[in-house]
């Protein structure tokens, strides 16, 4: 695992640190449910790669005794763990016999090859499959804070990238590591055998082979991870590209956005041109090493063969059919040293992706259930809020707040942007719990009640209104599934949406969302009303719910929410102070604050700012006087430097 990869800005580093061994982890808590089934893969793939030791040991014991007819078969290395009795002793029958063994060794092992195969993709692709479901269970559940679009990024990365990488481990991976486990102790264990003394000869490469591929890994590890950081910003380049691709053509820039295009793909072209330079020299290297280790075993061993007398400080015998399995093995034995670099790579990327999984996973909720949460009951539906202040991180964004709205009233918040509207509605939502002060629905704190409860007895009606991929008639029922037809049909009239989604292609089963129709804002905000009208909660949250739309459109839905409203409490959030004139009481918020609060009569009368705010709205006076464009400059400059910082 590259450091980079650790050092990617990542959300979860805290928890992820305090993970000592996430491959244990994974397996404890994954791998034991399926048990059976790398049981199963590694016993067949152990017998397998066995099996397919046998064939050269038969050639070579063939060539003596069928071909030189030097030995029997009961003669050679007892390798053939056969009784005497049982082998046969003619020429023919010993070659007859050997071809036997040899093509009951292949079939055979096809057979376990294809039992291992079953046995570790249905481990990896089990365990990747409750991993992923898990850690998206999880994600859910995580605060809002994680759902801003640096760390979406980084989930989508864990959730794809990292759970892939784990099933290449468990999969690939283990797999190799099994065989090339096997094929070093078996032949290994074979050529010492046979002959111990060559055997040493022809192993000598392994421990060089062996330090070379570790040199090669630490070289080429950071040029990978300079790789993988360069495709990033690539791609993020690209995305924001597209993106924006609007703002592109319309500012003339496309020469400009190509260069810097040019800029990221030629640093990824260097990285990786980097990273390929040093990797093809690798192989041939290790071909070199193998092959000078392969002649000296052929030169000793031919002349022991030949001559035969061993030559220099070697004693003993060499037959030629020995000499042949010698040849044979070492051949396979030298690339398997190689490959274990890649399969420590391959663990290596896999722990480091079970950290970043497990960091996920293990990160505190702030807004945990209490264990004895209750249902919220909702009666009348009244809704107060004590002292309530609240901060993203530090600084404080709401400020003692109090309210309170009785069942089925409408309260309307009102106030410049960044005034902190949306937060105070989030708090009643529990997106995030306040820091000081209480909020209550019923006289039931909202920190006590199930968040389920809590959510299904309010509807949310926001000022984007997102779509899913599928049908109008799934965005409607969403959250609602047992609906019936005609209930949705109702709740569409109700929201003004039916007649124009009965114009649709196909109606209600018209696909929206992305790759879908593309709907209109206003067209959007409607099938989002209607999912509102159809859920029938007890409460209403709307924020800001007829901005982006065209003044027509804004009346179609104003008609429909007003419907919806009635006899409801309703918090609407509105910068066109007309669509909340009627409402029963208007809170004015500014920096955090409520400044004023009464009716739309009391707070006209009360001359501040949300009568001048009326005023150059309804068209009555051309400005606001100079003391609200003064403090509306310096929030703005408060928030530029804010967002400077932010950069830095
Ligand atoms: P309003 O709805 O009145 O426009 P908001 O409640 O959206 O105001 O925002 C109030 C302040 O809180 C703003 O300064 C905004 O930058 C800040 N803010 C909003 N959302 C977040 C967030 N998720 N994290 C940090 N600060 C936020």
């Amino acid at each position: 695992m590259s450091s980079a990869e650790w050092e990617d800005d990542d959300p979860f580093e805290e928890q992820r640190d305090k993970i000592e061994n996430p491959m244990k982890r994974l397996f404890l808590a994954y791998g034991r449910d399926y048990l059976p089934q790398v049981s199963v893969g590694v016993f067949a793939s152990v017998f397998a790669r066995l099996l397919d030791l046998l064939p050269p040991l038969m050639l070579g014991i063939a060539i003596d005794a069928v071909f030189y007819e030097d030995a029997l078969f009961s003669e050679q290395i007892p390798l053939v763990v056969l009784p005497d009795a049982w082998l046969p002793t003619g020429q023919t029958a010993q070659f007859w016999f050997t071809i036997g063994v040899i093509g009951a060794a292949f079939g055979i092992g096809a057979a376990f090859h294809w039992i291992r195969n079953w046995g570790f993709n249905a481990f990896a692709q089990n365990i990747q499959h409750d991993v992923r479901t898990d850690t998206y269970d999880k994600m859910q559940r995580l605060n809002m804070e994680f759902f801003s679009d640096k760390q979406t990024g980084e989930m989508m990365s864990i959730l794809s990238n990292d759970v892939n990488r784990l099933e290449r481990f468990l999969n690939d991976g283990m797999n190799s590591l099994f065989r090339l486990s096997v094929m070093v102790v078996g032949i290994g264990a074979l050529l010492f055998w046979i002959n111990w003394q060559l055997a040493l000869v022809a192993l000598l490469p392994v421990p060089i082979i062996g330090g070379f591929t570790y040199l090669f890994i630490k070289t080429i590890q950071p040029k990978y991870a300079e790789v993988r950081s360069s495709v990033g910003k690539m791609n993020s380049r690209l995305e924001n590209n597209l993106g924006g691709i609007q703002v592109i053509k319309s500012s003339n820039t496309e020469p400009y956005e190509s260069d810097r295009v040019d800029g990221v793909s030629m640093d990824y072209f260097d990285a990786n041109w980097d990273a390929i330079t040093t990797r093809i020299k690798f192989f041939p290297a290790l071909r070199v090493l193998a092959g000078i280790g392969f002649v000296v075993t052929f030169v000793i061993g031919g002349l022991w063969v030949f001559q035969d007398t061993p030559p220099g400080p070697f004693t003993g015998e060499l037959s030629v059919g020995m000499f042949v399995v010698f040849i044979l093995y070492t051949q396979r034995f030298i690339w398997p040293m190689a490959q274990f670099g890649q399969i420590i790579n391959m663990y290596q990327r896999a722990r480091a992706s079970s950290a970043r999984i497990f960091g996920l996973m293990d990160e505190p909720s702030r807004l945990a259930e209490d264990p004895d949460a209750e249902e919220l009951v909702v009666g009348d539906g009244d809704v107060a809020y004590d002292d309530v202040s609240f901060g993203y991180d530090e600084e404080t964004i709401v400020e003692d707040v109090d309210l309170a709205v009785e069942g089925g009233e409408t309260l309307a918040l009102v106030g410049p942007t960044g005034a902190g509207k949306s937060t105070v509605l989030k708090l009643l939502l529990r997106m995030y719990d306040v820091d000081e002060g209480s909020i209550r629905i019923d006289g039931q704190d909202v920190r006590d009640v199930t968040l389920e409860s809590l959510r299904r007895s309010i509807g949310y009606v926001g000022q984007s209104s997102y779509l899913f991929y599928g049908t109008v008639r799934e965005n409607i029922t969403y959250g609602t599934f047992e609906a019936t037809d005609e209930e949705v049909r109702e709740a569409a009239e109700a929201a003004e949406a039916h007649d124009f989604i009965e114009n649709l292609p196909d109606g209600y089963d018209t696909m929206v969302g992305e790759r879908g129709v593309k709907l209109s804002g206003g067209q959007r905000q409607r099938v989002t009303i209607a999912r509102a009208v159809l859920k029938d909660p007890d409460i209403l949250v709307l924020d800001e719910a007829t901005s982006d739309v065209d003044t027509e459109t804004e009346m179609l839905i104003q008609r429909s929410l007003d419907r919806l409203t009635t006899d409801r409490t309703t918090f609407a959030i509105a910068h066109r102070l007309s669509t909340i004139k009627d409402a029963d009481a208007i809170l004015v918020l500014e920096g955090g604050e409520v400044v004023e609060r009464g009716s739309h009569a009391e707070l006209l009368d009360d001359g501040g700012l949300y009568a001048h705010l009326w005023g150059v709205q309804a068209g009555e006076i051309d400005e606001l006087p100079q003391e609200f464009i003064d403090r509306a400059q310096e929030r703005t400059a408060r928030l530029i430097a804010d967002a400077e910082s932010d950069d830095d």
